[in-house]
């Protein structure tokens, strides 16, 4: 099969939908790879890497025109839309539930989308949305040590502190992907960690795998009220699937933080968890203020980590796109976790969520 891949043209967009290690293993299983030129220039892959993995590189409009199956990170922009038709798979993250100017544009087009974003894995999970959730966590570790620097206005603390020294307390509301991500490398850098969930198995499994070193807790508002008051950093990563997030710490409790202490809220692409993390920010103005604590609410996280991002969600992509490929639609009718995908197919809309969410036919 011929395999297309174009260069990301959302503002700020570093990724890339394949690694030349990707390239590489699709050439080795027989198809045709072309790449945009400069698509991997971001995440700091070269033309030359791409070509001695085997790809051909080319314009943009090669490589859309030439392509039987286009795989993209983020869905397209209008200037893309003139690309879409019907004998072209489009394999990417689609997010159509909110986008129904593109979901029109696939109808009219019939093109063959899937999303990246419905696939599920044998045990129901979301396979092509855990490496990005992978990279937020442990990345608002990251971002939540520097904000308590003193010259970035914080409390003027080290996370893991220094012989004789008290390390500080993190407090992670959400023990998902993100949170335990978050929950691991804060612990590894000595933090005090806490983690606050609902789900009394979740909180057993992170007890086990840490030996206790990861404190768990179950989350109401009296236990979290109380670790709040002396939190040093706050990491909001409650996922309540298919709603927006609920806000669970509110005004009044941000209020009883101490100045300089952090909130870092994670799940702020879902609307977010602290009420006061009140807007979306961005990676170039990405922190503010409020009641003397620092907020972060970065809602594309991995976008600051490019190299990274593309790394992980190559590797999660690359056995569906080879079997896409391999295979073509029919890898779909083999594996109903993979058919979950399908958004779009000969002018039908082909998952029950999006079409509700849309108001259009299923
Ligand atoms: P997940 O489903 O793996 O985990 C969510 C956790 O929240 C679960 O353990 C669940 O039990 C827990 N939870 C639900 N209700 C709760 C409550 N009332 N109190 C405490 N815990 C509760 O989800 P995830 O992959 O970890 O994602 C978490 C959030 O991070 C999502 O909103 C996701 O969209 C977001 N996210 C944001 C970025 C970004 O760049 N900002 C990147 C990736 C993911």
């Amino acid at each position: 099969m011929i395999i297309g891949i174009p260069k990301e043209i959302k503002n700020n967009e570093n990724r890339v939908s394949c690694t030349p290690a990707g390239v590489f293993a699709l050439c080795k299983a027989g198809h045709k790879v072309i790449v945009e030129a400069n698509a991997g220039i971001g995440s700091g892959f070269s033309n030359e890497e791409y070509q001695e993995a085997g790809a051909e590189i080319a314009d943009v409009k090669e490589v859309f025109k030439r392509a039987e199956l286009i795989v993209k990170v983020k869905e397209y922009l209008p200037s893309e839309y003139q690309y879409l038709r019907e004998d072209q798979m489009v394999f990417t993250y689609l997010h159509i539930a909110n986008d129904p100017e593109f979901a029109k544009a696939l109808i009219d087009s019939k093109t063959t989308a899937i999303a990246y974003e419905t696939v599920r894995d044998r045990k129901g999970g979301l396979p092509l949305l855990t490496p990005m959730s992978e990279v937020a966590g442990r990345m608002a570790v990251q971002v939540g040590a520097t904000m308590l620097q003193k010259n970035n206005n914080g409390r003027g603390l080290l996370l893991g502190g220094v012989p004789g020294v008290f390390p500080a307390e993190v407090v992670i509301i959400g023990g998902g992907t993100v949170g335990l991500n978050a929950a691991k490398i804060a612990c590894g850098l000595g933090a005090i960690v806490t983690v606050f969930d609902i789900n009394a198995e979740r909180m057993g499994y992170i007890d086990d795998i840490s030996g206790g070193t990861i404190h768990t807790a179950y989350n109401n508002e009296y236990n979290l009220r109380r670790a709040l008051k002396t939190a040093d950093l706050v990491i909001g990563a409650v996922l309540v699937p298919g709603a927006k997030a609920p806000k669970i710490v509110t005004k009044d409790m941000v209020q009883t933080m101490k100045p300089g202490s952090a909130i870092v809220d994670v799940a702020i692409d879902q609307g977010g968890c602290i009420e006061t993390s009140d807007h979306i920010t961005t990676h170039d103005q990405p922190t503010f203020e409020r009641y003397g604590v620092l907020h972060y609410s970065v809602a594309n996280m991995p976008g600051a980590v490019p190299r990274t991002s593309t790394m992980a969600l190559s590797n999660a992509t690359l056995p569906y796109l080879m079997k896409l490929a391999d295979h073509g639609t029919a890898a779909l009718k083999a594996d109903p976790g993979f058919l979950l995908g399908l958004n779009t197919y000969q002018g039908h809309i082909t998952y029950r969520g999006v079409s509700e969410a849309l108001g259009m036919a299923y």
